[in-house]
């Protein structure tokens, strides 16, 4: 008989190793597969479905606009996209916005807003991007090849030029680089997700904003999965005393809908002009509403329930049997077991819970509204599983 697993595995591009598991329904942070069996879901479709699944407050805003237009071209103003870039501007204190449809684009966008920036005030030459070994910045060709891991390298080269690679927390591998190079950007990721949830250590960090300073480069901070309220704060540069000049976020911005976001600081407000850049979806209006719902609920009292949860989920797992050690910021959480952790993740899975792995690491990434008492349930199987029982 043809079930959707079938079809997708004769259909589908076969780019992911799925489980075998179909989601059908569901409701916070409860979902459901197609034999009905409930799960409490801790990744919320990696780090995408900020309040859960079919939250009723995001559904609304949603549905208010699916009513009016569902798309309009960028030729006209529409307010949804319009009321979104105030909104984030406002929040950050970055002036400009630019929208895109995901990570790797607003991505794309900050790699070619370093290289415009650089060829208006420094030179032609200026163009390297410096990033670090262990990233994560998507799978477009720029973007794959920021990205500091060679797995992700392997058959699809050739690379464009313009990027180098520094190791995370060590200033002097930077410096080296900025000394033989003639470079116009860092950029980071404020917590390494993919990269198996490091967050970069913040002397690290501030010692980069330093030697933006000293050397004319620009910030990048990648915060595609750490932004919208994910660490505990709105975006996750905060917490680590710096002034970025560009912050690129996408995953949990729209709650569920595709969008990305470029955000652009003083240095770089002008750098784009009309005709440098372009994306027919970016700023739909559907998206950018769901968006709008999503950042307007990210006020002190859900930021104080991430840190809250964020801060339970440490001190329940953190030197618990079979768990070597607990990493992380928010509700974005690395956990190395003993066992194996795909044996782990399969465990929980029967179990009635959904992590996700990074690397060699169960991954936590759960609605920032998750009730405790799903927390709660969730990590004592986590517990046991990590132990073997
Ligand atoms: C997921 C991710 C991306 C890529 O986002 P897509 O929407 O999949 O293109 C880029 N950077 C970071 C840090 C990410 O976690």
């Amino acid at each position: 008989m043809q079930n959707s697993k079938n079809i997708d595995k004769e259909y589908v591009a076969g780019t992911y190793a799925r489980f075998d598991l179909e989601i059908v329904d569901g409701k916070g942070s409860r979902v459901f597969d197609d034999d009905g069996k409930e799960y409490i879901d801790l990744a919320t479709g990696i780090a995408v479905n900020t309040f859960g699944v079919a939250d009723d407050e995001w559904i609304k805003a949603v549905n208010e606009q699916l009513g009016k237009f569902q798309h309009v071209s960028n030729l006209y103003y529409s307010s949804p996209c319009a009321l979104l870039a105030k909104m984030l501007c406002e929040r950050t204190g970055a002036k400009k916005v630019f929208f895109g449809n995901s990570g790797a684009e607003a991505n794309e966008c900050a790699i070619k807003v370093a290289r415009k920036w650089a060829q208006d005030t420094k030179g032609e030459g200026d163009y390297t991007i410096i990033t670090l070994k262990n990233s994560f910045h998507g799978r477009t060709i720029a973007t794959l090849t920021a990205t500091g891991q060679d797995v992700f390298h392997k058959d699809f080269g050739p690379f464009p030029q313009g990027f180098a690679y520094a190791e995370a927390n060590n200033l002097d591998s930077v410096s080296e680089i900025i000394k033989n190079t003639k470079c116009c950007a860092i950029m980071m990721e404020m917590v390494q997700g993919e990269g198996g949830v490091l967050p970069l250590d913040k002397e690290f960090v501030k010692g980069c904003a330093r030697l933006a300073d000293e050397n004319d480069l620009l910030i990048i901070v990648d915060e595609v999965q750490t932004g919208n309220g994910r660490t505990g704060t709105l975006y996750a540069y905060e917490q680590f005393d710096i002034c970025p000049d560009v912050v690129t976020t996408a995953k949990g911005l729209g709650g569920g809908l595709p969008i990305g976001a470029t955000m652009l600081f003083e240095r770089v407000e002008g750098t784009l002009n009309a005709g440098s850049h372009g994306s027919t979806f970016g700023g739909n209006p559907i998206a950018c509403a769901g968006a709008i719902s999503i950042i307007s609920r990210l006020d002190k009292k859900t930021l104080d329930g991430v840190k809250e949860r964020s801060k339970y989920i440490f001190d329940e797992l953190t030197g618990a049997q079979g768990i070597k050690s607990v990493s992380g910021l928010g509700l974005m959480i690395g956990i190395e077991t003993e066992r194996d952790s795909t044996e782990v993740l399969k465990a929980c899975m029967a179990r009635g819970i959904l992590p996700i792995k990074a690397k060699t690491k169960l991954r936590l990434l759960p609605a920032l509204n998750i009730p405790m008492d799903d927390l709660k349930t969730a990590l004592e199987i986590i517990k046991e599983c990590a132990k073997g029982e």
